[in-house]
């Protein structure tokens, strides 16, 4: 059997291998802690199940039209309005099963062979890997750690050529946590306008912000850059929603309906009862989101003055998402019982071995001098983990 080219291109995911380890030792009653979670640890909140529930018994079981429903693409145009002073229309909003598929349904109608495709590294995986399946060729910015892991206005400015179609935006950061000022956002915007480039700006972290940044979004900025922005948004890590699969686009109208028409002959619309939780999830009340920021702000508090703490171990203080990526450069060229650790992978490794820690190695963003510590599980267990890590660090340095 000869494969398709295109399903040759796609890597298999680093993070899924490392869970799929993580509950092979968990099956055998091994304790791991996991700092590998993507996801929020909180159970969605009573009130939004409680809406899919009543949906579900009243029997709101059919398809939907393949964008949304209409009171959840009006409860999304309100949030626009109120959280970013941006406003849009019906035809520019589509509902998808996820913010992910969102993401790829816009770069399978932007991108096509032959064309550019830019991204900051450290990026999230899924961008990458979305790209290459377009057809399109990933150009990466590599920034920098001491430039707080922003892309700067020149090097950006050098990455755009002839054949640049698209730009990807991801403020707060997964997996680095950096947020954007508007300062910062207002330059990158000067020269996205200047160049006419179609950029995404993915915006699922918003909500989980521990700084006084303000999170402004690209396609608020001026008419021009609001044309050219498509905003991805999402209830999974707002509202602890991400095993529910609703995310969503706002954009101009041409490209919406071509996401619609992708969207129309593949998965359809997303989950009908699960439409009208997310309805609720946006309208209801925000009071629960501000219990989670703050149990999130401790866990990070404490995680990045432990990890400071640890020799050999480095972090920035990441001002928003729910993750630390942790320079781990010092630790590389050692071997521990006959493993020899060289870089992110091996270290992730060693770490599972001897310290039953499972963290993500940086090679999956694209930075292998770093690994990926998530702050959504329990004060205990980031505690344990960390102390663990400490152990094997004082035992074999
Ligand atoms: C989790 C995540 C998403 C996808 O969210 P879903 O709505 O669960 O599909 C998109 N972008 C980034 C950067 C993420 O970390």
């Amino acid at each position: 059997m000869v494969l398709a080219k295109r399903a040759t291109l796609i890597s298999p995911s680093l993070t899924l291998g490392i869970t799929a380890k993580v509950n092979q030792l968990c099956s055998q009653g091994i304790d791991v802690i996991g700092f590998g979670a993507g996801e929020p640890d909180f159970d969605t909140p009573v009130y939004i199940k409680e809406e899919a529930i009543r949906a579900l018994n009243s029997g709101f079981t059919k398809y939907t039209a393949t964008s949304g429903i209409k009171e959840l693409k009006e409860a999304i145009i309100a949030k626009f309005q109120r959280d970013n002073r941006l406003v849009y229309t019906p035809e520019e909003i589509i509902v998808s099963c996820g913010a992910k598929h969102s993401l790829y349904n816009a770069i399978q109608v932007l991108c096509e062979k032959g064309d550019e495709a830019i991204l900051a590294s450290p990026y999230w995986n899924s961008y990458l890997e979305m790209i290459k399946l377009s057809g399109a060729k990933p150009v990466i910015i590599k920034t920098k750690e001491k430039d707080g892991f922003k892309i700067l206005p020149e090097a950006l400015q050098q990455k755009i050529s002839p054949k640049t179609k698209l730009l990807i935006l991801n403020s707060p950061s997964n997996p680095t946590g950096t947020v954007y000022t508007p300062v910062e956002i207002k330059a990158l915007g000067r020269i996205i306008a200047d160049n006419n480039i179609m950029t995404i700006s993915d915006e699922i972290y918003e909500k989980l912000i521990y700084s006084d940044v303000v999170p402004v979004s690209l396609a608020s900025l001026s008419d021009k850059l609001k044309s050219l922005t498509l905003v991805i948004n999402g209830v999974s890590k707002t509202y602890a929603m991400t095993g529910w699969r609703i995310g969503y686009a706002a954009g101009s109208k041409e490209i919406i309906k071509a996401m619609t028409n992708l969207q129309d002959h593949s998965t359809s619309n997303p989950v009908s009862f699960v439409q009208k939780a997310a309805v609720v999830a946006l309208n209801g009340p925000q009071n629960e989101l501000e219990t989670m920021r703050q149990e999130f702000k401790k866990r990070r508090d404490y995680m990045v003055a432990r990890v400071n703490s640890l020799k050999g171990l480095s972090c920035l203080n990441p001002d928003g998402a729910f993750y630390v990526f942790a320079n781990v450069k010092k630790l590389f060229n050692k071997n521990i019982k006959g493993l020899e650790v060289k870089d992110s992978l091996s270290l992730a490794e060693c770490w599972l071995n001897e310290a039953r820690v499972a963290v993500v190695p940086g090679a999956a963003f694209g930075a292998d001098n770093y690994v990926r510590f998530s702050y959504a599980t329990s004060f205990e267990k980031i505690k344990t983990g960390l102390d663990r890590i400490e152990t094997l660090i004082n035992k074999y340095y």
